[in-house]
């Protein structure tokens, strides 16, 4: 794993008419940027990330170092490779962060070819009949001739370095300064997904399908027994029976998201005979579910709970739960409303022998 990744956030993005910089603008419900980020370390090729920028952010994660960018690609892709000189990578990734749409498995099929070179390049090709303007003349050129150079591109470290090290020229990728010292080059197959985003308009490009889902969940309250909401441990007088953990919580957002992806009920999901789901955290029934989402490009957009008791007081640990439910889910705590409701004494949720809760759900995909 003696590799690292490069993400270049520095740009400008003149042609993209918008008073937030292209990088961390929200596309798919995250700072552009961020898509990048979380591939990188959702692979585990990386030892270390540097992302470069000229604005302020905060990330807390070891992993990732943040540095300042130059004024042109080259010189921020420059300034980090002098960052990580002394660090003994032997090979490095370099990325733009405007292109968030490559596969995982993409960043593996790179490392995969540079056992046997130093750098590879992925491409794809074009539809369009292409020809070349040389001074007043136009050439015909053919199409299947024609690499459109992507990134994330990887090289051999020491290479790149020195080649960067002396280049003066205004190189738009990695594999240009390659071409320019003909050193040789690895060219696979890239994505058509993974698009730059230079327009506004790039962003809408991808089609956007928004789901619905509902979920309902109660438990008996039992003395002698731990209680769990939203995750995490509450000091109660009893706690709540289930063939899991009993988190009434989790099971309504579990089913709600079921539910927008019509994939039936936690019970067919998780069914309650068998044993290995006896006395399970409930998080770990939830874990697998945001996964898929995640897999598959679905996005949560909004979350909203009702929880259904005279006590634990919501308003007590609703910041705890929020917090909670946001790592659980790998979303943004602001997108995420917990109300706590009571039922005025009335029937079993009244007499506290019951807990209940109910839970919808938004979630969008893009296509
Ligand atoms: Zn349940």
């Amino acid at each position: 794993m003696n590799n690292c990744f490069i993400l270049l956030a520095a740009g400008k993005g003149k042609r993209f008419k918008s008073k937030t910089l292209k990088q961390f603008i929200i596309y798919k419900n995250k700072p552009l940027f961020m898509h990048s980020i979380e591939k990188a370390i959702k692979s585990n090729l990386f030892k270390k990330i540097v992302l470069v920028t000229n604005n302020k952010i905060k990330i807390s994660n070891k992993k990732i170092k943040i540095i300042k960018g130059g004024r042109e690609r080259y010189q921020s892709s420059l300034k980090a490779l002098n960052y990580i000189k002394n660090k003994k990578f032997k090979n490095v990734f370099i990325h733009d962060a405007a292109r968030p749409n490559f596969s995982i498995k993409l960043l593996k099929t790179l490392k995969k070819n540079l056992y046997k070179n130093q750098a590879v390049v992925p491409y794809v090709q074009t539809n369009n009949s292409t020809k070349y303007i040389s001074k007043n003349k136009i050439i015909n050129l053919k199409r299947e001739k024609i690499l459109l150079t992507q990134t994330p591109q990887c090289f051999n470290f020491k290479i790149l370095y020195n080649l960067s090290k002396k280049n003066r020229n205004l190189v738009t990728d990695e594999a240009t300064l390659f071409i320019n010292n003909n050193k040789k080059i690895k060219f696979i197959k890239g994505e058509e997904k993974n698009i730059k985003i230079t327009k506004i308009s790039d962003m809408v490009k991808s089609s956007i399908k928004t789901f619905y889902g509902i979920g309902f969940d109660i438990h008996k309250l039992i003395k002698n027994r731990k209680l769990y909401l939203g995750g995490i441990r509450i000091p109660f007088h009893s706690g709540l029976k289930g063939h899991s953990d009993g988190d009434v919580i989790l099971h309504s957002i579990i089913d709600s998201i079921l539910g927008a992806l019509k994939k039936k009920d936690i019970g067919s999901l998780y069914p309650s005979n068998k044993k290995k789901y006896k006395n399970i955290k409930s998080s770990k029934l939830l874990g697998p579910i945001i996964s898929n989402l995640e897999n598959n490009d679905y996005h949560i957009n909004n979350l909203d709970v009702n929880l259904i008791c005279e006590r634990p007081k919501v308003s007590k640990y609703r910041n705890r739960i929020i917090n909670s439910l946001s790592k659980l889910m790998k979303i943004n705590k602001n997108i995420i409303n917990l109300k706590g409701k009571t039922v005025e004494k009335l029937g079993i949720i009244g007499k506290e022998n019951a807990i209940a809760c109910e839970a919808i759900v938004s979630i969008s995909k893009y296509e």
